[in-house]
């Protein structure tokens, strides 16, 4: 079962000697085993037509593979050289390019199961009155309007490819992954919208919250030109240079956007959906959470997701936790996509074990960071989540919870969970052991 939120997040470093690098659709990575593309999905969805052409674009250009990202996208990996028109062309012509000059901007989240698994007011995690999901506010509807406002604003496109919006109906779940702007729904329609890790905010309707976030973008790139330090994310504003509630209220009040700021919140937080069937679904069907071990899907495996979604009639959602939710699905829906290798029982070793890319992938890793987890997940298991990074960078390590960090030394592993000694250079054999060990310290899971 995952973890709530704890003190021992960690921020990853912030770098400066280079220009923002995320890739993207159009600006492709050059890794180990080929060229990489990130498609961004704002708010994770997916048409099944949008879906099929990304298995079609992994098989011919890529390594018949899709990768699930930490943001809700979607990565092709072994890429050909010089296949990029081509592999532009196939996505431009599914929607998944709506505007190019803003592709590496879209990081929209969105609430995976919002509408989807019956919250109502009495299921509310942060006590409110009234609905928060079906009858309040619909997350993913919200971040489709976002997405359509920030790509018709030429001055967005000046984003970092880092900057994260959440869209969070009201429970807490993305609205925990440290994003820049946050829209948390409310009762009655309501929703707040903070600016990085503020513990206030403001209050307006819920319609408004789009453009509320816009604006709140618009106020982020100000400030990141007045400080001058080529900030690409809310923290890194310089002190002086914080963004201020007073301030955006008066910047949404020109904008036509009725707000006013609220005093400190006690932001809500829930767990991601787990793997396996959830309610709600209507008769004879359930909503269903896939989770693909370490993210990575096979383009096979991806067709029979596609085929599974396109009988829901309810497209597919990429959550930021590399899971799939699929709507209103059969009921013998579980058991095809359990033959297909893919994970939906909950209490899987693989719910809380996450992994960097690493050999070959990776030039700077110095392990197979994923054959290493694979090796030794199932007798590693533990409450804490786990992440194996191939070097010191520790990309998509997780966020907002605490974590067992497992980083290649060349050695072997270094283990490190919050409040433990750290033992350097494991090496396989003693691998399971000291991570199952980490993975159980009391002292924390209790906390
Ligand atoms: S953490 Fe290091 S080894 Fe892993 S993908 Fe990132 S840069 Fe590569």
């Amino acid at each position: 079962m995952p973890q709530p939120p704890s003190p021992a997040s960690r921020d990853e470093p912030v770098i400066r000697e280079r220009g923002d690098a995320c890739p993207g659709a159009l600006r492709l990575h050059a890794a180990d085993d080929g060229f990489l593309a990130r498609v961004r999905l704002p708010g994770g969805l997916l048409t099944v037509r949008q879906a099929s052409v990304l298995a079609l674009a992994a098989d011919r250009f890529g390594d018949g593979h899709l990768e699930l990202t930490s943001r809700g996208n979607v990565q092709l990996r072994g890429l050909a050289d010089g296949c990029g028109g081509g592999l532009a062309e196939l996505l431009d012509g599914a929607g998944l390019l709506p505007a190019p000059s803003h592709e590496r901007v879209r990081n929209i989240v969105a609430t995976p199961m919002s509408g989807l698994d019956g919250a109502d007011g009495a299921d509310r995690p942060d006590g409110a009155d009234g609905p928060a999901g079906p009858d309040g506010l619909d997350a993913p509807a919200l971040a489709m309007e976002f997405d359509r406002l920030l790509c018709a604003s030429p001055w967005a496109a000046g984003l970092s490819g880092r900057f994260l919006f959440a869209f969070d109906d009201g429970r807490g779940d993305v609205a925990s992954l440290g994003p820049d702007v946050t829209v948390l729904g409310r009762a009655a329609g309501r929703a707040l919208v903070r600016l990085g890790r503020a513990a206030d905010a403001v209050e307006l309707a819920g319609p408004d919250a789009p453009r509320a976030a816009l604006a709140a973008a618009r106020y982020f790139l100000d400030a990141a030109a007045e400080a001058g330090t080529q900030a690409w994310r809310v923290s890194e504003l310089p002190a002086e240079h914080a963004l201020r509630t007073a301030e955006f209220v008066r910047r949404l009040e020109d904008a036509g956007i009725a707000a006013h700021a609220v005093g400190a919140v006690d932001w809500p937080y829930a767990a991601p959906p787990r793997p396996g069937p959830h309610g709600a679904g209507g008769r004879d069907r359930a909503t269903l959470c896939v989770l693909p071990p370490l993210g990575r899907v096979g383009s096979a495996q991806w067709r029979v997701l596609a085929a599974v979604a396109e009988e829901g009639g309810g497209g597919l959602r990429v959550t930021p936790w590399r899971s799939v939710v699929l709507p209103s699905v059969k009921t013998d829906a579980p058991a095809r996509v359990e033959d297909a290798g893919l994970v939906i029982a909950p209490d899987s070793p693989w719910e809380t074990v996450t992994a960097c890319t690493g050999r070959p992938g990776c030039a700077k890793s110095l392990a197979d960071v994923r054959a290493d987890a694979r090796a030794v997940a199932d007798r590693a298991r533990g409450p804490l989540p786990v992440h194996w990074s191939g070097c010191e960078r520790r990309c998509g390590h997780p966020r907002g919870t605490a974590w067992v960090d497992l980083v290649a030394t060349g050695a072997g592993y270094r283990i490190t969970a919050p409040g433990r000694p750290v033992p350097h250079d494991v090496r396989p054999p003693e691998l399971a052991a000291a991570l199952a060990d980490a993975r159980n310290d009391p002292d924390v899971v209790k906390k």
